[in-house]
């Protein structure tokens, strides 16, 4: 692993190479890993994505220097953009649903990017249509569209899942992931899944969510809390493929609140509502490959904690459950 106790020229340098840490309430035989993206520089797993698709876009020449990046977004991916966007030279513009964090959004304009609020009840939709409007009338802009860009999932390919790989000598039995678009998952799936094909593969979203229709289930569409996971629309979810994935798993807002608080109380970890529900599911399929209902081919499970809770503390993510459901 990278230490980064050399002198860097750049805090695009910091980004990728966070550290790996034992989910401690996950059994001996089969212990969870989780991979901490509070640690770059925009404190979410979104710098991953935002430094790898505006590099690839730039040396592609879908966009020049000097040219604006235009991304409807709810938040995170709005600041790994916008971190990547302020030292590769490129203007950003970004289209946020009024619900989302303000904490995010107050981030996003430090970093010397537009936000353009589009109502909440016009959804995520409304959004990306308003993002393309405002790209039509630019001379040179693009709009990398996370929930379709390839570059979103092999930048997990290409960077998350190797590291993961790397610490644990490539003996992963099982990926689990939230997804909001899939991104992680896809780029971690596949790159576990090109070392061993039995590489078990989970999904994660909170209850209410939609992501079990790709299986041909049955949803109640509901709102939910939890952050960052999750889709009311399958039909946007271009880059999830449900053939690489065994199980989806929905987790309720209430269990997600409660093991937020666990986190912290037990493990010091100050992690937000998505990673709470990837920690769920995986110490799942942890005891499941332990119990023998799950057939893996090694007996560890990885995945990620997202980001830290300090972003939502605004919205009482540790007040009660009440509370935090307002
Ligand atoms: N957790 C948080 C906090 C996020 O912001 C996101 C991205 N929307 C995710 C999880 C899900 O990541 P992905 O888009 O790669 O599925």
């Amino acid at each position: 692993m990278t230490t980064h106790r050399e002198p860097l020229s750049s805090v695009l340098e910091t980004i990728g190479e966070t550290p790996l840490v034992r989910v401690h309430d996950s059994p001996d035989e089969v212990p969870v890993y989780a991979k901490l993206e509070s640690f770059n520089p925009g404190a979410s797993i979104k710098d991953r994505i935002g430094k790898y698709m505006l590099e690839r876009m730039l040396e592609r020449g879908d966009v020049g220097a000097g040219g604006t990046v235009v991304e409807p977004t709810a938040g995170n991916t709005g600041i790994g953009l916008a971190v990547a966007a302020n030292q590769l030279g490129l203007n950003a513009v970004f289209v946020v649903p009024e619900r989302f964090s303000v904490e995010k959004q107050q981030l996003m304009r430090a970093l010397g990017a537009e936000v353009v609020n589009t109502p909440s009840e016009d959804g995520m939709g409304f959004a990306i249509g308003r993002a393309h409007e405002i790209a039509d009338e630019l001379d040179d802009a693009v709009v990398p569209q996370q929930f379709s860009n390839p570059l979103n999932a092999e930048a997990h390919y290409a960077t998350t899942a190797p590291e993961i790989g790397d610490a644990l000598d490539d003996e992963v039995g099982a990926v689990v992931a939230g997804c909001g678009t899939g991104g992680t998952l896809m780029g971690m799936a596949r790159y576990f899944r090109d070392r061993h094909p039995d590489t078990h593969v989970v999904a994660v979203e909170p209850a209410g969510s939609a992501y079990r229709e790709f299986l041909g289930q049955d949803v109640e569409h509901e709102e939910y809390k939890t952050e960052g996971i999750g889709t009311h629309d399958i039909e946007r979810n271009e880059l999830f493929d449900p053939e690489l994935v065994d199980d989806i798993r929905s987790i309720p807002d209430r269990e997600v609140h409660e093991e937020m608080g666990r986190l912290a109380a037990e493990e010091g970890q100050l992690v937000a509502s998505s990673a709470a529900a990837n920690a769920i599911a995986a110490k799942r399929v942890a005891r499941g490959i332990r119990d023998g209902a799950i057939d893996a081919p090694y007996e560890t499970v990885a995945t990620v904690f997202p980001d830290s809770s300090e972003r939502y503390l605004s919205k009482g993510v540790y007040r009660s459950f009440e509370e935090w459901e307002g």
